[in-house]
């Protein structure tokens, strides 16, 4: 990906953020591009391994990259690092390690954490990664994974061993690993920011793409009394019934609020998910649907101001809480044993496969948002 440093009128990027050539990307970066490049291999540093890429799904970050506004700026705004390779939710074999590689063997199969926390500010160091102000992030800052290598430091690494024994296919761990990256995303905003939820809680899913999507999974794993999602597309609903939701609905067909409220014999919703970065849409229902100590977890990105009658956190100390990231905080392994116990039934929602060569057509069929996961695949197996 290229585009043009640019910074929209109105922000001024600080000193360190033109050095680096690193901001926010849609207050900087206009006019992308995509194209193929040869790169030089990698090699290893001491500390990481070289993963030959397998799998990448497409993100909606991706996604958001590839679209731009009404002037030409990208939709995606996390920091941003032009010209990068794209691609980050990969899953691969280790084909080099550096000299201090400590578990990590060449051949085994890994997935990744794409956010690269700097290790040593206060938010890294209390536990809070995913804040780090310094984040450097694959696929935006630093080079990712619609490559046929990358590398890695071993520690942002995960072994697929236990988990390709269980399948009892490589190809089949690969492919289900590459969506442990978005389901940590949920995972994150819903277990470790927001507390977790208790077995028998009602939950509102607000958005089925990947996110919401896992968080329909997880959810159900979490043995929650009943899901119900709301999307839409007509096919993301279908995939929520497929993951656990006992219900999906269209939004526009309904009021999502009288569902949540009639499903759960007028309690309301123990969580509520927001991932579908429409707030300003979502908002309305979500506050008439909190249960008493409620929790909505809002990991839909928008620029767009979202109206809400805070009032009803005081009635029904209800909360609101905000996450990004999958690093740290249990996400990784967690949701690797829950598909190695085979409790986490999420291979359906990958719909649509495009091979390397392929990963354009990939990028532009990713926004047209009918998929579950647009998933690119490496090899022919
Ligand atoms: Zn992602
Ligand atoms: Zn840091």
């Amino acid at each position: 990906m290229e585009a043009a440093w640019e910074p929209r009128a109105g922000f001024s990027p600080t000193e360190a953020q033109a050095a680096a050539r690193k901001a926010s990307a849609s207050q900087v970066w206009r006019h992308p591009t995509f194209s193929w490049r040869d790169v030089p291999e990698p090699t290893p540093g001491r500390d990481e391994v070289v993963v030959r890429v397998r799998r990448c799904g497409v993100c909606g970050s991706d996604t958001h990259c590839y679209e731009t506004d009404a002037e030409g700026y990208v939709l995606f705004s996390g920091p941003t690092r032009l010209p990068c390779v794209i691609g980050h939710e990969y899953t691969g074999e280790v084909v080099a390690v550096g000299a201090d590689v400590q578990v990590l063997r060449v051949g085994d199969l890994v997935c990744a954490e794409g956010m690269i926390g700097c290790g040593v500010c206060e938010a890294c160091r209390v536990g809070k990664p995913n804040q780090c102000p310094r984040l450097e992030m694959v696929g935006f800052s630093s080079p990712g994974a619609f490559a046929e290598y990358i590398v890695a430091k071993e520690r942002f690494l995960w072994s697929l061993g236990p988990l390709a024994e269980r399948l009892g296919s490589a190809a089949a761990a690969l492919e289900l690993a590459a969506l442990v990256e978005p389901i940590g995303c949920a995972f994150n905003g819903m277990f470790v920011s927001a507390g977790g939820l208790l077995p028998g809680s009602w939950v509102a899913v607000f958005g089925c793409g990947p996110i919401g999507l896992g968080a329909v999974a997880l959810a159900r794993a979490a043995g929650a009394a009943g899901i119900v999602a709301f999307d839409v597309v007509q096919e993301r609903t279908s995939l929520a019934l497929a993951m656990g939701a006992d219900l999906a609905l269209d939004p526009r067909n309904c009021d999502p609020a009288d569902v949540i409220r009639t499903l759960s014999s007028g309690w309301g919703a123990d969580m509520l998910i927001e991932a579908a970065g429409a707030a300003h849409a979502t908002m309305p229902a979500i506050e008439r649907s909190f249960a008493p100590g409620g929790r909505m977890v809002y990991l839909g990105r928008t620029g767009l101001r979202a109206p809400v009658m805070l009032d009803v956190l005081v009635t029904q100390a209800a909360g609101i809480v905000g996450a990004r990231g999958h690093v740290g905080g249990g996400c990784f392994p967690r949701i690797l044993r829950l598909m190695e116990r085979n409790r986490l039934a999420v291979a359906p929602m990958i719909t649509t496969r495009f091979p390397f060569s392929d990963t354009l057509a990939a990028l532009q069929k990713s926004t047209d948002r009918s998929d579950g996961k647009v998933m690119v695949t490496f090899d022919s197996e």
